[in-house]
């Protein structure tokens, strides 16, 4: 009988000593075959725990460098090189240095959807999970946050005792472009609960009745039984995953085209091959590394 390509993989990640981790935005068969399906947040923490001598990251660039920084030792890999993440493209390290010029004394907090070069300029790395506590975390009052301007607008909304300086300022993920507040009134209409993540415009946020990261939705999931989610398509997947008996409808046009990338096959062949390796110079680990391990730390 022909092996099937899932027990091909698992044969070749046991043999490899390897881990599998995937975001809740990829592929529902790259969820179901991976080792630990979770947030940014939860992702990092479980590659800085990982005994295994290989980390293959089912996600986009900056997840893996992240994962990189984290673990400097290990071989990373992504199983699709270029599957990047065009939020974290409209930041670049020029930007926040002319805005630490133009802000004398304010400390950078960057959203982990960004390069390894950025935050190889920052004081801290946040997640959509954490990014509020971070914020509170900062000594200075005015701090300087990218690439992500709803969640910027989001955590200035929960920490109203700071300024914060968005840079960019109109940085924003597409993915989370598609929702109308139509939407959200016709699924409370329908007696459904609205949950959205805080990557969502203003509009959208302040209509639905509860505002999270992928990881809070996990955690929120149990208080209700019928939930419209506004943000990627697969997370419905996850949830549904979780929990069987309860519906989550999602918008189906919420998709983000890196994180379809990494397919069964792309996953078998990253792990024979050992590619794409993920390596960054030595300057970037050391300066960003201790923005992130302050990530880690923070709660969410
Ligand atoms: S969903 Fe948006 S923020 Fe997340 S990886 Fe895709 S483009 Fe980047």
């Amino acid at each position: 009988m022909t092996e099937t390509i899932q027990n091909r993989i698992r044969r070749l990640k046991t043999e490899k000593n390897a881990i599998i981790l995937a975001h809740n935005y990829e592929l529902p068969e790259i969820q179901d075959i991976a080792d630990v399906v979770g947030d940014s947040l939860e992702l990092a923490i479980k590659a800085k725990e990982a005994t295994e001598e290989i980390i293959v990251f089912c996600g986009v660039e900056f997840m893996a460098e992240t994962a990189k920084i984290l673990n400097p030792e290990k071989k990373v890999i992504l199983p699709v090189k270029g599957a990047g993440c065009p939020l974290a493209d409209q930041l670049t390290p020029e930007m926040l240095l002319e805005a630490k010029q133009e802000y004398p004394g304010a400390e950078v907090v960057v959203y982990v959807n960004s390069t390894a070069e950025c935050k190889a300029v920052a004081d801290l790395v946040c997640t959509s999970a954490n990014a509020a506590n971070a914020v509170r975390s900062c000594r200075s009052k005015t701090v300087i946050f990218g690439p992500d301007s709803n969640l910027a607008d989001y955590v200035q909304g929960e920490v109203p005792e700071k300024i914060i300086i968005p840079v960019p300022k109109t940085g924003h993920c597409y993915v989370h472009a598609v929702f109308t507040e139509d939407d959200v009134r016709e699924a409370k209409k329908n007696g459904r609960i609205t949950i959205c993540h805080p990557e969502c415009p203003k509009n959208i946020r302040d209509h639905a009745d509860i505002i999270a990261s992928t990881g809070g939705m996990v955690r929120e999931a149990v208080k209700g039984d019928r939930w419209t989610i506004f943000t990627e398509k697969e997370m419905a997947y996850r949830l549904k995953t979780l929990y069987p008996d309860k519906e989550f409808s999602v918008n189906e046009n919420a998709i983000c085209r890196d994180m379809k990338l990494t397919t069964l096959k792309k996953l078998e062949e990253a792990l024979i091959s050992g590619e794409y390796n993920v390596t960054l110079p030595d300057d970037i680990i050391q300066k960003a590394s201790g923005a992130i391990e302050r990530m880690i730390a923070i709660k969410g």
